[in-house]
């Protein structure tokens, strides 16, 4: 039959295109950074500004960061492995516990490190 023709002449051909394409595969799905990826949705693009949402740790109260790009978000120095940052105070309406939010971006402004003192970054 055809088909055995086929598997026994180009058994070589066909393995190496079944290697080629698990590691196309296995770089699609695992081979990014599956960690920054769900981290950066916790940031939200709004055009001129990122918006970042943090919880706080005392009432649970939600607070809405809104971060200007032109203005809030200054671009770390050459040595920095971001491209800009924010460091900023939160305080919500609720309570008066600060929140002390880090945020480190890459070049399009998604998350790669975050660290909240007194509350917790949360998906907006
Ligand atoms: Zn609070």
């Amino acid at each position: 039959m055809s088909l055995g023709f086929l598997s026994k002449g180009h058994g070589r051909t066909w393995r190496s295109i079944d290697v080629w394409l698990k590691k196309l595969t296995k770089g699609l799905l695992g081979g990014g950074a599956p960690k920054a990826k769900g981290e950066s949705g916790a940031l939200k693009d709004v055009g001129d500004a990122i918006v970042a949402s943090v919880e706080c740790d005392r009432c649970g109260e939600r607070i809405e960061v809104r971060l200007r790009k032109s203005s809030d978000i200054p671009r770390g120095t050459e040595d920095d492995p971001f491209e800009f940052f924010v460091q900023k105070t939160v305080v919500g309406t609720k309570c008066f516990n600060r929140i002390d939010l880090r945020l480190e971006m890459d070049a399009r402004y998604r998350l790669i490190r975050c660290d909240a003192k007194g509350g917790r970054l949360v998906s907006p």
